[in-house]
């Protein structure tokens, strides 16, 4: 297997109260299907707690179950990908951060930025979302389809689960017929873990929070300043303060000047760095000095 030139850094996303305020579905499905959010996850909570569901098969059966969604298909649901509402700065950050690859001094290493979201929603909404042109690849739930309408889970994301996809950035397997178990040695890999970033919101977040730190990589958790309850801000400073979960916090907004944003910066200006650095260093290491004259 051939060594990788390791001059890609990755981004990976999670969606819902990250990238967006809300869960995708508010934004997408209950406004157009006239569902109340909180009477939706509490019949959700219902078959989680009294019949042991995981969380997102309790979601999806109940969208295949109440007769105002059960016909839509995945093309619907891409249509009301448009509608989603999202931070600020979100989607025109994603480009707007290839100027720190872009700077003259990279020149040299042929640097590339690349932006992945990997969510527990449905992947059909964020497909139709003004955020697909801007990444790589999405990974999230998703439905078979029978006479064209939604019919039984074809996939389901965990938080849990989500590692695994973290796993297929670092490898590069990002078609999921490719075994992502398969053993790879590290300079076979397409994006180290030192060359990658996660950005989350919270507990559902841990697993891929801990599985970043523990293979060198950079995380942050984002909190919405505008969450008058302070939730958002508290699950964030729990995993900084009292769990040493991630690198750093910050408020999710991802507007040139943010706080966010001078993080995300720096950290790939740091990667960036290393990049030069190891390059110059491998070509010292192959330069065979000219013969005296
Ligand atoms: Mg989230």
């Amino acid at each position: 297997m051939i060594a990788r030139p390791h001059n890609i850094i990755g981004i990976v996303y999670d969606y819902d109260h990250t990238l967006s305020p809300h869960y995708m579905q508010e934004d997408t499905i209950f406004r157009h299907c006239g569902i109340d959010a909180a009477e939706f996850w509490s019949s959700c909570t219902a078959l989680i707690k009294e019949k042991g569901y995981e969380q997102e098969l309790a979601y999806m059966k109940r969208l295949l179950e109440d007769e105002r969604t059960r016909h839509l298909s995945n093309a619907d649901l891409a249509r009301m990908g448009s509608d989603l509402v999202f931070f600020p700065g979100v989607p025109e950050f994603f480009s707007e951060l290839e100027t720190v690859v872009r700077n003259p001094r990279y020149a040299e290493c042929d640097l590339h930025l690349e932006h992945y979201v990997v969510s527990s929603g449905l992947k059909a909404i964020l497909e139709g979302s003004r955020i697909a042109s801007y990444v790589k690849a999405i990974f999230g739930c998703e439905f078979d389809e029978d006479h064209a309408r939604i019919s039984f889970p074809k996939r389901t994301i965990s938080h849990t689960q989500k590692t695994q996809f973290l796993f297929r950035v670092n490898k590069g397997l990002l078609r999921l017929d490719q075994d992502v178990n398969d053993h790879m040695p590290e300079e076979a890999r397409r994006i180290p873990f030192r060359h990658m970033i996660y950005v989350g919101d919270g507990p559902t977040d841990v697993p891929c929070f801990t599985l970043m730190k523990k293979h060198g990589g950079f995380a942050i958790a984002v909190y919405n300043p505008q969450d008058a309850t302070r939730r958002s801000f508290e699950k964030c400073y729990a995993l900084a303060r009292h769990a040493d979960r991630v690198h750093f916090i910050a408020p999710a907004d991802y507007r040139a000047g943010s706080h966010l944003r001078l993080i995300l910066e720096r950290h790939i200006t740091e990667i960036a760095d290393e990049i030069l650095e190891r390059q110059r260093q491998s070509l010292e290491a192959v330069r065979v000095p000219a013969p005296l004259p």
